[in-house]
């Protein structure tokens, strides 16, 4: 047991949420500590690998280990801030209600593409599906063209059979969730995170005496093995400003096209010796996916 102001030995860790100027650290699932920051270390987000050391009463966080990858949102001068690390792949959640559009389904793809994160397409609500074969058919017609653009797609629904299938794309990885409000992100966290974690999370809360509340990003292990990082900025991701070149880079389709028009400042719209549309004259590249690019630059220019 550490004496006053005494610290243990440095240790990895792992930035489980955060609290005004302090962080929770945990070194192993289910026990976490409050840190400060030694004053070199700025911007640690949730998801984040630190060194730390345990201290009394509370530890102190030596060192920033490097990122695998950073999910950035603008502040509101417009300023990228990172708001969680370290995060493998983000669950994009559709539902056959609200209904899905195929330029919102293409922005989350561009704006996962844009930050460098595996987007998984998760149709959720599938009993709405089995009950409605017009819901269905239009999900699938909406559906059809991803598989061969490399993007998995999962089905999901509230109830036993329909989180199996979630259960194991969560396995070992480091989840957020995504998507337009009502799809049922919620529903799927609260299905998916386990008491104990919610405990765990409760626990770390009482045993300090701040009263400091979180509204960032704050991460759980799940039962299955993974982890999800999860909060209301997170699950806005996706709909704030990019640039045009970003939009570009994002349909991953038209990248072996981009930088091959005639235009160096080409907008694929109907200029002479456009690469893009000779893509899509020649079948490579869809004529929805072009309508979504346009319709996405175009959103952004208004
Ligand atoms: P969020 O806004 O994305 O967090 O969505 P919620 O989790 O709040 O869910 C929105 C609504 O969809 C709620 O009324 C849920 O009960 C409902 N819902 C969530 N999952 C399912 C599902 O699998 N099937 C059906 N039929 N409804 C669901
Ligand atoms: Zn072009």
């Amino acid at each position: 047991v550490l004496g006053g102001g005494e610290l243990g030995p440095e240790q990895e860790g792992l930035v489980i949420a955060h609290y005004g100027t302090q962080v929770a650290v945990e070194s192993a699932p289910g026990q976490s500590q409050r840190c400060h920051m030694r004053a070199n270390i700025d911007g640690l987000v949730t998801g984040d690998r630190v060194v730390w050391c345990e201290g009394d009463p509370t530890g102190v966080v030596v060192a920033q280990l490097e990122r695998n990858s950073v999910l950035c949102r603008p502040d509101p001068y417009g300023k990228l801030k990172a708001v969680a690390a370290n995060i493998d792949q983000i669950l994009v959640v559709i539902a056959p209600y609200p209904e899905p559009h195929a330029n919102l389904v293409n922005r989350y793809l561009v704006a996962s593409e844009v930050v460098g994160i595996e987007p998984v397409i998760v149709v959720n609500k599938t009993d709405l599906l089995d009950a409605d074969p017009d819901l269905r058919e239009k999900m699938d017609a909406l559906m059809s063209i991803y598989p061969e653009l490399g993007y998995r797609i999962l089905y999901t629904c509230i109830n036993e059979e329909g989180m199996e299938g979630l259960h194991a794309a969560l396995r070992e990885r480091t989840s957020v969730f995504v998507g337009q409000s009502g799809v049922g992100k919620s529903s799927l966290v609260n299905a998916l995170l386990p008491e104990a974690a919610l405990r765990v999370g409760e626990l770390s809360e009482n045993t300090n005496k701040g009263t400091h509340t979180t509204t960032t990003a704050q991460l759980f292990h799940l039962d299955c093995g993974g982890s999800l990082i999860d909060s209301p900025g997170i699950r806005e991701f996706g709909l704030w400003h990019m640039q045009r070149e970003e939009v570009e880079q994002g349909f991953r389709e038209f990248r072996p096209h981009l930088g091959r028009c005639k235009f160096r400042d080409c907008c694929h719209e109907h200029e002479p010796g456009c690469a893009i549309l000779a893509a899509v004259e020649a079948g490579e590249i869809t004529e929805s996916r072009l309508a979504s690019y346009r319709h996405i630059v175009a959103s952004l220019e208004s």
